[in-house]
């Protein structure tokens, strides 16, 4: 029943027009510690795009509370105009705004704070082993006075509320639990002493604030670490909380430092993560608004979630980073023009974990509204008639876009299907998020009219009669023949791969290859090309040995947080990993497998040999094109190396300039 999702909710003195938030995440932007033009345009297209209520990224409330290099400035005023720029945008769209803020305890910057981090107990943070010192209680006061004087500097902000963050083991949490509050004074030991800090803080920001003002928590449930914080914990102090009415909605996410991969959850996790958690809340508190958070990517799972009661809202934030007109689609019953956030983590958690802003795979305009005007697009001043060449993720974009501002577009794909190779990717296993992406741009490139035409190799001498103004080739790229030479650092290259039954990655998700029981897979970067491959060879019951030069398997994924499970999940199913090694010979029915560290080489048995190698640019029609003078611009994996990020904002940077 999505109608339930778009009934207004009260919380305090406002009402949420929908029950949709845009929720609290490190969108990273600040500039010199300040709210930037960066973070007004994100947070206003979030607006603009129908949610109800968006929670703009913390502040660190006191120097030892800084997690990140780009995250606002802890305790200073000057925040205040620039903050009150984005709350009055945010308030023309009738969406609530509130600010968040946060002290990490033990996993604070200790090297940025100039002393130890602080915590209650003195425990090394269990995110990077650091060290923390247990809090004095002078210091738990200046923790305290902190907190309320940045909920005062929200409120002049213009914010309606402000959230605090217990979760992913922050400093109110570390209090919370026994685990890491082992004192024994008045604000440890006992059950009301460990909650002592968070009420004393409530109580007094309450005085501070007055009446009309949202003060929400929020937390998260790590399943993986019940002695830290069991849901039934987490229960008992949502209740304690609700009973004296110290707070006025709880947001419940899941993960935590120990099961790092659930906080943000890649597609390796089912949908709803988030919902039964937020459900067990619901079950135990009276007045307090209970928000589910993790993983709920679609209108359906969101209606689900508030129509059967196990939570009175949700926070989507991936899914408005991809698409940021999410709920207005959704309540004007448009759920397929939603470009679908495929869960893939790379852009947005992805590049806050190196510390820059975030983006997003599927939507460039993510962090780039203020460049942009958003996720609308000006009509062009002349309508051209353009040709793109290549259905793949670069391609796919230009023509959507270009079509949008009202060029006349013909797009000419070789195969029968679009996508490319972004369709073999999505071919393996759990991945079927990315066909979801493509079919959603087969709909966009039918609503703009694109003419496309399939099973269409053009040759140059077609290009230049067809007399397009502008011509994009998106060819992409093909198996690499050199690709040995980055694979295998210590030979120049591999003898015996002439010697049969050898395949690339790509015969194998197009289930041309044919294999025999043993397989080897040479992953390259370890990445998903061979993990995928791996996976997929695995689940057909094969017996599979990755090789690869990297250090541990998943390596090139490590920063979406996908690796970890993904690496689990292999393990699981018996494939065996040879990791920092390559393969030095191929005999036709076995191996040479060499360490990069020591040289020492070992034949093994195998069945077929399968190639998960970097692609090489296919530059054949660009050959020939410069060869006839056609006039052209290339993107995407035509110049490869090209990730699927850089193919989508090469298309979309085109799209736009055409
Ligand atoms: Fe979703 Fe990937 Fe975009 Fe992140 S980068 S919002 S996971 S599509």
């Amino acid at each position: 029943d999505h109608a339930k999702l778009f009934q207004p909710l009260t919380i305090r003195h406002k009402t949420l027009k929908n029950r949709i938030t845009f929720g609290a995440h490190t969108a990273n932007m600040s500039i010199d510690g300040l709210p930037s033009e960066r973070h007004l345009g994100y947070y206003r297209e979030r607006a603009r795009g129908g949610a109800g209520m968006i929670v703009v990224e913390p502040v660190p409330v006191h120097q030892t509370a800084v997690l990140t290099g780009r995250q606002f400035r802890a305790g200073d005023d000057a925040v205040i105009p620039h903050f009150r720029k984005i709350t009055d945008t945010v308030h023309e769209y009738g969406t609530v705004i509130i600010g968040q803020m946060f002290h990490v305890g033990a996993h604070g910057d200790w090297d940025n704070s100039f002393e130890a981090s602080w915590s209650p107990s003195g425990l090394p943070s269990m995110h990077d082993s650091d060290v923390s010192h247990a809090m004095t209680e002078a210091e738990i006061e200046t923790t305290i006075d902190c907190f309320v004087a940045q909920a005062l500097r929200a409120k002049a902000s213009g914010f309606d509320g402000i959230e605090m963050m217990a979760a992913y083991n922050a400093l109110i949490e570390q209090f919370w639990s026994p685990y890491s509050n082992r004192r024994d004074d008045k604000y440890g030991g006992s059950f009301a002493n460990r909650m002592r800090f968070s009420e004393t803080l409530l109580t007094r920001m309450r005085k501070a604030v007055g009446e009309d003002f949202i003060i929400g928590m929020a937390i998260s449930v790590d399943d993986s670490q019940p002695d830290i914080m069991s849901i039934e914990m987490h229960q008992e102090v949502a209740a304690w909380h609700d009973e004296r009415g110290l707070y006025d909605y709880v947001s419940c996410g899941t993960g935590g430092y120990y099961d790092f991969p659930r906080i943000i959850p890649t597609f390796l996790y089912e949908d709803k993560l988030g919902a039964q958690y937020a459900e067990k809340i619901r079950q135990v508190v009276k007045h307090v608004k209970v928000q589910a958070e993790s993983h709920i990517r679609t209108p359906d799972n969101a209606a689900y979630i508030v129509s059967s009661g196990q939570a009175d809202m949700v926070s989507i934030v991936r899914g408005q980073i991809a698409d940021p007109h999410w709920a207005n689609k959704a309540k004007d019953d448009r759920a397929e023009d939603i470009r679908p956030c495929i869960s893939c983590n790379q852009m947005c958690w992805g590049r806050r974990s190196r510390d820059y802003w975030i983006s997003c795979l599927v939507n460039p305009s993510s962090g780039r509204e203020f460049q942009w005007e958003g996720d609308t697009f000006k009509p062009a001043e002349q309508p051209k008639k353009v040709l793109v060449i290549g259905g793949g993720p670069a391609g796919l974009e230009a023509a959507r876009v270009a079509a949008e501002r009202g060029h006349s577009v013909t797009l000419a794909e070789a195969t029968d299907k679009l996508g490319g190779q972004f369709r073999l990717a999505g071919m393996q296993p759990r991945r079927q998020q990315i066909l979801d992406l493509i079919d959603w741009y087969e709909r966009q490139l039918q609503q703009h009219q694109v003419q496309i035409r399939y099973n269409s190799l053009m040759e140059a001498d077609e290009i230049g009669d067809f007399a397009a103004d502008a011509v994009i080739v998106a060819t992409g790229s093909l198996p690499s023949a050199t690709g040995f030479q980055r694979a295998l650092p210590m030979v120049a290259q591999m003898p015996g791969i002439d010697r049969g039954n050898v395949w690339s990655a790509e015969d194998v998700m197009r289930r041309e290859a044919k294999l025999g029981k043993r397989v080897i897979v040479i992953d390259e970067g370890s990445n998903w090309r061979g993990c995928g491959t791996a996976w997929h060879l695995a689940e057909k019951g094969h017996e599979v040995i990755m090789v690869t030069p990297a250090t541990y398997i998943g390596q090139e994924i490590q920063r979406t947080s996908a690796d970890w499970p993904l690496r689990s999940r292999l393990k699981k199913m018996g494939v065996v990993f040879r990791t920092e090694a390559v393969v030095s010979e191929w005999h036709g029915n076995g191996a040479t497998i060499t360490s990069i560290l020591d040289n020492e080489a070992e034949r093994i048995a195998a069945d077929s040999l399968v190639l998960a190698l970097a692609n090489e640019a296919n530059t054949a029609l660009t050959d020939a094109l410069r060869a006839g003078g056609i006039a052209h611009q290339v993107i995407g994996d035509s110049l490869a190396p090209r990730h699927a990020p850089a193919a989508i904002l090469e298309g979309r940077r085109l799209g736009l300039a055409v």
